[in-house]
């Protein structure tokens, strides 16, 4: 994961890890010289500590995201026969984690200006057969959890988060992975928190979805050699836990650091926007905790997305687009019968959407350049609005 000097990357995990080296070699050490590298201490202990910080009683961890999505629907009784209402912008993941347990997904659209699934578009999917809906809090935002309760309650739907975005994160009150039944996390590198290597949680304040779950990562045994279900080998590694048990003290700043590099891209971006270049909107205050920071290259703007991207990279900046196709046109799921033109606002976020460096550790300097950087290659007739001037020879990452 080395970068050049001078080059800005999308995400740099060094600004993590490197104050806290020695902290991670103890802990993995720890765990060579214990021995118990599946199911140990390390991991229960995490788990334990992971599902109270998102006020829960119960975590379960697996070796994915994704194994969490498909194993969690599975231990909350969801499966063949059962629709799961989920948006359609959303990393292909979500889609794989419901196909997985058996249950049908249903997309819907979303909001153009949050990127969050449109609630009232998924009241509109409710069938009789749908037994639950699947929000993704994507980016770091939290789907509101006062709308999605009132949906739940209205129906009788389970809500089952896909957290994996927003760790921590909170809206009116609620933590991410404490508004529904249960949750899943990734622990994927990249994450807000991270592990070396894949993992995820299923969080639950239910002792019988917890205790499912255990048994579903672990061959369906609910204990040894005593199979009660079909499962498979799904399990977070001891010396994976052991890393995030070093991490988790730390991701409530790394979260706040974040959101102040958000704000500051939401400032100095504030004079762009009549130039079409527009931040997906915040609708949850300090409680979003910016996974991604993602603009809007919207049709106001002089240069196309992928050309401000292109032209970005020429000028040493890293970015994103997350996601350039919308689940319901990936060619693995055509045979679903969606088609071009189903979900419109999913489909425009697609063509739109461009993330900019977003990482605990992210200079003032750096956001100054990456902003001045894209002022520029609108064109010269926008007043300046960065009057630091940072050249990119200065800069210093490596
Ligand atoms: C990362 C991610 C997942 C899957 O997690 P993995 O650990 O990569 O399997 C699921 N949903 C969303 C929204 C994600 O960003």
């Amino acid at each position: 994961m080395n970068t050049p000097v001078n080059v800005i990357p999308f995400v740099d995990l060094k600004f993590q890890h490197q104050p806290i080296q020695l902290k991670l070699e103890q802990a993995i050490h720890t765990v060579i010289q214990q021995g118990d590298y599946v199911l140990g201490q390390a991991l229960s202990e995490f788990e334990q500590s992971f599902a109270t910080a998102c006020g829960v009683s119960h975590g379960v961890g697996v070796a994915c995201g994704t194994d969490a999505i498909a194993l969690g629907l599975q231990a909350c009784g969801i499966g063949a026969g059962d629709e799961v209402i989920l948006p359609a912008n959303t990393f292909v993941a979500t889609l794989i984690g419901v196909l997985r347990s058996g249950a049908t997904p249903v997309f819907v659209d979303c909001d153009p200006d949050t990127a969050l699934i449109d609630l009232n578009a998924a009241e509109r999917a409710i069938t009789g057969k749908t037994r639950a809906i699947l929000p993704v809090h994507l980016y770091g935002q939290m789907v509101s959890p006062h709308h999605l309760l009132d949906l739940a309650t209205n129906y009788g739907l389970l809500i089952f988060e896909d957290a994996a975005q927003a760790h921590l994160a909170q809206r009116d009150g609620y933590r991410a992975g404490s508004v529904g039944t249960a949750a899943a996390f990734s622990f994927y590198p990249s994450k807000n928190l991270g592990a070396f290597g894949d993992g995820g949680l299923l969080a639950t304040n239910e002792a019988i979805i917890s205790e499912t779950m255990r048994s579903l990562r672990n061959y369906g045994a609910p204990r040894k050699y005593y199979h009660t279900d079909c499962g498979i080998n799904s399990r977070l590694d001891t010396l994976q836990a052991a890393v995030l048990n070093v991490k988790l003290p730390y991701l409530m700043a790394w979260n706040r650091d974040r959101y102040h590099i958000a704000q500051q891209y939401d400032r100095l971006l504030k004079p762009l926007e009549p130039f079409g270049i527009v931040p997906i909107q915040n609708h949850s205050g300090d409680g979003h905790v910016y996974h991604l920071y993602v603009v809007r290259v919207t049709a106001d703007c002089l240069i196309g997305r992928d050309e401000l991207q292109t032209e970005l990279a020429a000028a040493s900046i890293q970015t994103g687009i997350h996601y350039p196709i919308p689940c319901h046109l990936q060619p693995a799921f055509q045979q679903m019968g969606y088609h071009a033109g189903d979900f419109p606002h999913a489909e425009t976020l697609c063509q739109e959407v461009l993330s900019l460096p977003m990482y605990p550790g992210l200079s003032e300097a750096h956001i100054a350049y990456v902003v001045s950087t894209i002022e520029t290659l609108l064109g010269s007739s926008i007043p300046s609005i960065a009057d630091v001037p940072v050249s990119c020879s200065s800069l210093v990452v490596g």
